[in-house]
């Protein structure tokens, strides 16, 4: 499943360079699907929505850090442990139960965002 940021966040900053999907931004922040991935253009994700790699998303929270759970893989082809999670001083990077995918499908979304 992807991990969540709740409203604990002091928006330190500290997860944002750790992740290596680049799933984290700063509150109030457009994002793209592209940042941090091999992906552009048009696209089809592993989940079968059709997205455009390079437009501006909306920001998920204009308050804190947010996730975008489309781009979080809890880490998995890169690291063993979520490693937002891991540096967060306040403990607030927990798993999302909206967003539950199991390891198998964790690794399909990593090999298509980083295909080599
Ligand atoms: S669990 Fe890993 S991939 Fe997901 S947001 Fe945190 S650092 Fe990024
Ligand atoms: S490390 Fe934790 S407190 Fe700091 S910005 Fe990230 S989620 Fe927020």
């Amino acid at each position: 499943m992807a991990i969540v940021i709740t409203d604990e966040c002091i928006n330190c900053g500290a997860c944002e360079p750790e992740c290596p999907n680049n799933a984290i931004y700063e509150g109030a922040e457009d994002w793209r699907y592209k940042d941090g991935t091999q992906l552009s253009g048009q696209v089809v994700l592993p989940d079968g929505k059709e997205v455009d790699a390079e437009e501006d998303q909306e920001p998920i929270s204009d308050e804190t850090y947010f996730i975008v759970p489309d781009k979080c893989t809890e880490c998995k082809g890169f690291h063993d442990e979520p490693q937002c999670a891991a540096v967060c001083p306040v403990d607030c990077c927990l798993p999302d139960d909206d967003h539950v995918e199991t390891e198998e499908y964790l690794l399909t979304k990593q090999r298509f965002m980083h295909p080599e």
